[in-house]
């Protein structure tokens, strides 16, 4: 029966993709793929001749239909991102909500993603957490920032090098300087690089370098005042 699957792929090490993952798209009629150069890197290391058809924010909308239509005429469709999991703030979301309206079959590869082991590694407690993802750059930044400060899940923010420093001391501003906080760049890459601190220590140790590389930060949730008196 046709299906749309996602597939999730390596978020840096080639080696982090599962056999399964692999098999799907060797056998998928179409691979969907954010950018088709990046996912051919992947795809000629591991052998799968599999043709890619371009699937980005840029013309989701657009292809929306004619890759319903794929489906729905037999084929076998599989869905990649530049890294990760499809839909975890990447282009996804959409399709498979479509393909639920229209009655086909989805199945979600599990696999990398980056909030996994960055929130894992980060020694905070990942029993419950909220994931943020990308913060808004302006309209509606400070909205979201009040919000996440009053919230006692730890909180999981994806963010891009060159605003890390920002975002840090903004969180600083809105949760307190002495929440704890931990950066995780470039994971599973040759410079994994994993930052722990206060919120405050963490921005003073940024401040003066050119940071670069995939982060995610991960931030302790707003300590409950009367169980901490307990404590
Ligand atoms: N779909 C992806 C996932 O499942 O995690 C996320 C895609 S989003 C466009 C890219 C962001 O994910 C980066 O800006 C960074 O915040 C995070 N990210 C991706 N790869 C990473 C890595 N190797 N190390 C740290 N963060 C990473």
């Amino acid at each position: 029966m046709p299906k749309l699957y996602i597939v999730p792929t390596p978020i840096g090490n080639l080696e982090d993709i599962t056999l399964r993952a692999l098999r799907i798209l060797k056998e998928a009629d179409v691979i969907l793929a954010e950018d088709t150069r990046t996912s051919s890197v992947l795809l000629k290391h591991y052998n799968i001749p599999t043709k890619l058809f371009a699937y980005h924010q840029f013309n989701e909308h657009k292809t929306l239909q004619t890759v319903i239509n794929k489906i729905q005429s037999g084929e076998t469709l599989a869905l990649i991102s530049d890294a990760g999991t499809p839909g975890i703030s990447d282009p996804g979301f959409l399709l498979v909500r479509e393909c639920v309206r229209a009655g086909i079959e989805v199945e979600c590869l599990p696999g990398p993603t980056a909030f996994v082991p960055a929130l894992v590694v980060s020694g905070i407690p990942c029993d419950t957490f909220f994931f943020e993802g990308f913060l808004p750059h302006k309209k509606g930044r400070q909205t979201r920032l009040t919000y996440l400060a009053q919230l006692d899940h730890t909180i999981v923010l994806y963010e891009s090098p060159h605003r890390v420093h920002k975002t840090i001391v903004q969180c600083a501003e809105f949760f307190g300087n002495e929440r704890n906080a931990v950066v995780v760049r470039e994971l599973t890459k040759i410079h994994e690089e994993i930052i722990r601190g206060t919120l405050h220590e963490i921005g003073l140790s940024l401040a003066d370098k050119t940071v670069k590389g995939e982060i995610v930060i991960i931030i302790e949730g707003k300590k409950d005042t009367k169980s901490a008196d307990e404590e």
